[in-house]
């Protein structure tokens, strides 16, 4: 009876882009201001209701490397169906390792569907122009969005987004 699909899918970024921020705010909606980095990888799990109607249970791993944030063990990247990838749009220094940590993604699991997301968009006056390394991150994507895990702006969206890519990845 129990035909509830679940897929494993990671959060990945430099150290305090907001990943821990994000999937509070996707999971409990809340944010604190305060700061605790987060070490190995933090597991949540979010029923969620796909545009077809059927339940996705997204299992949500909030994935710190222990040797260096940038080096993830592959036990933590074995069996997942999707990714965020997360880089702070105040900081533009945190794009390169961003697009770093998909091709390690890519590398390990294969080229499952990812969103590049520019969070703490409420930081920001202006949208920004993505350029470079940026335009192809974003291109690659089901598609690049603004968010902040502060305001909940994009964010409920981005990870809808993403169960829709891995339920039919064709469509993203
Ligand atoms: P992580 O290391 O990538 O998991 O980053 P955290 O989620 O711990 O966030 C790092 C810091 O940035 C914390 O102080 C958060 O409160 C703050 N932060 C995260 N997301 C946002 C956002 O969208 N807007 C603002 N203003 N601050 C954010």
């Amino acid at each position: 009876m129990d035909h509830l699909i679940r897929k494993k899918i990671c959060l990945l970024g430099a150290p305090a882009v907001g990943k821990s921020s994000l999937v509070r705010q996707f999971v409990h909606s809340l944010f604190s201001d305060t700061y605790a980095s987060t070490i190995g990888v933090k597991i949540e799990r979010k029923p969620v209701v796909l545009a077809s109607g059927e339940d996705l249970s997204m299992i949500i791993w909030d994935v710190h490397g222990e040797a260096g944030p940038l080096v993830i063990p592959k036990r933590f990247l074995r069996g997942t169906s999707g990714f965020l990838v997360v880089v702070d749009a105040t900081r533009p220094e945190t794009l390169t390792p961003a697009v770093e940590l998909r091709d390690r993604v890519f590398a390990e699991v294969g080229e499952v569907p990812f969103l590049a997301l520019w969070n703490k968009s409420d930081l920001i006056d202006e949208p920004l122009t993505l350029t470079g390394e940026a335009v192809d991150l974003a291109a690659q994507s089901a598609t690049g969005r603004f968010t902040s895990a502060k305001t909940g702006a994009g964010v409920e969206d981005a990870f809808l987004a993403l169960a829709e890519a891995m339920v039919r990845p064709a469509e993203a």
